[in-house]
């Protein structure tokens, strides 16, 4: 049956691939001169290209509502998936429709910058695809102390531009300025996306609401935990298991957001807990950040709540790996009637955190703790399933080869593919 997670992706999915375009191709197709129809399927071609490119910029400003419809890992992925199949759309519109002069200019341009920028970005940001494709991995890993993220970030908006030079290479067009509802659709759309996107970089709070950060300990070699004091008033709204982005606006090299889990379920004392191992150049640069200072909080996001709620959930499943444990802790804070087994995993030598706040929760009736060094075999957890299924969620954290090993398991095993929810460190 379609139900939750699941059914909610293949709606994304046939939205943004078929729906959307529709319109377009309709308005598009109606007023194209009898005298270019040999050239009609390449045009067709460069007008969901546009229509795809504008998608992809309005998923680039992070809304919470696609966030909480389906994780912002998902949207990137459609993000990335449909820039490139745009791409190849892009070249089979060049090749098919020739043109001159400045049409033929801003086009040609245009290809050549998302072409570039694809291909730079394949490597650097899309980490749904690298996390698969262990070869982009490496070079990914060996080129990022050259290319920092902030630097890949700000290459990648250059799509923007390319995405400009596309909307002049329209307008240049006679017969396209002459065929109204295509053009009103085509204006309605890109002030739609120019707007979300001024909205999203220039409004007063575009890197979150101001928090106080009150206390900056390491927990663990290489493992800070930050307390931040959130704003009383105009508050965001958090729920366990979720991430928000930080960044510190008085912090020379700190300004960038980056996103991080919430590992205590927030309540009114507005505290809220990351916990955060330093892997680059901010992770590792919280050392040298003193207590107390403005930090800037942007978020909730995320979807582990959201399943838990969708399937009704009376027992949990937790499988959590490393640092990815993180939002599964605020998960079981936040959750404390929900019949929960949890188990956790590191690697050999590497610590456990909160271990204090873990052996507390084993006093609930309701909840049982498994900790080991390395991973557990597929037995230790098979052997805990329940015969019912129908209130019963997994929730996953940690490396991408292990939690796709899991839901694979599981999956495997009759749990309900919208019962098992993986929330990756990367996207
Ligand atoms: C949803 C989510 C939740 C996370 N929760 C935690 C957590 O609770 N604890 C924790 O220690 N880590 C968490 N991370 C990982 C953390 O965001 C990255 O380790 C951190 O951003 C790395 O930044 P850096 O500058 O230190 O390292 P860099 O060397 O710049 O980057 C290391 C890797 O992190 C990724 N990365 C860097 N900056 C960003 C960014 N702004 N947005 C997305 N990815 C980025 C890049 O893919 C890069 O390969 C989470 C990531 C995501 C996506």
């Amino acid at each position: 049956m379609f139900s939750g997670y699941k059914y909610k992706i293949g709606m994304a999915w046939l939205i943004s691939v078929f729906v959307l375009p529709l319109p377009f191709i309709y308005t598009f197709g109606q007023g194209l001169p009898a005298l270019y129809a040999s050239q009609a399927p390449a045009f067709m071609f460069g007008v969901i290209a546009y229509v795809w490119m504008l998608l992809a910029i309005y998923i680039g400003t992070k809304p919470k509502w696609i966030d909480r419809l389906i994780g912002l890992p998902m949207a990137y992925m459609i993000h990335g998936i449909l820039s490139l199949v745009a791409i190849i759309l892009a070249f089979l519109h060049k090749e098919g429709s020739p043109s001159a002069g400045l049409i033929k200019l801003t086009g040609d341009y245009a290809f050549y910058l998302f072409v570039a920028l694809a291909i730079y970005s394949l490597v650097f940001m899309a980490g749904w695809l690298t996390s698969r494709i262990s070869i982009l991995e490496v070079i990914k890993k060996n080129l990022e102390k050259l290319f920092k993220h902030e630097l890949s970030v700000w290459l990648h908006r250059l799509n923007v531009i390319a995405t400009i030079l596309v909307f002049i290479h329209v307008q240049l067009i006679d017969y396209v300025r002459a065929n109204l509802s295509f053009m009103i659709l085509f204006y309605a759309a890109s002030m739609f996306v120019t707007a979300s996107y001024a909205w999203a970089k220039l409004k007063d709070d575009s890197k979150g609401y101001k928090g106080k950060l009150i206390s900056n300990q390491e927990i663990a070699p290489n493992i800070r935990e930050l307390t931040i004091r959130l704003p009383k008033k105009r508050s965001l709204r958090l729920a366990p298991g979720d991430y928000v982005f930080i960044s510190f606006p008085n912090i020379k090299g700190m300004g960038e957001p980056h996103p991080f889990s919430i590992a205590n379920a927030v309540g009114s004392d507005k505290l809220v807990k990351l916990v955060i191992r330093g892997d680059g150049d901010f992770t590792r640069g919280l050392r040298n950040v003193s207590a107390p200072t403005d930090i800037a909080v942007d978020g909730g996001f995320g979807m582990y709540q959201s399943v838990i709620k969708d399937n009704k959930a009376k027992q949990l499943l937790i499988i959590g790996g490393g640092i990815g444990i993180v939002p599964l802790l605020s998960v079981v804070d936040g959750n404390e009637n929900i019949e929960t087994r949890f188990f956790y995993t590191v690697t050999k030598g590497t610590p456990f955190i909160y271990q204090d706040r873990i052996a507390q929760w084993q006093n609930r009736q309701n909840f049982q703790a498994y900790c080991q060094e390395g991973r557990f075999q597929n037995e230790q957890i098979l052997s805990i399933l329940p015969k019912d299924m129908s209130n019963f969620v997994v929730l996953l954290g940690g490396p991408a080869n292990m939690g796709r090993h899991w839901k694979k398991i599981l999956e495997k095993a009759g749990v309900p593919v919208s019962h098992i929810y993986y929330e990756e460190f990367s996207w």
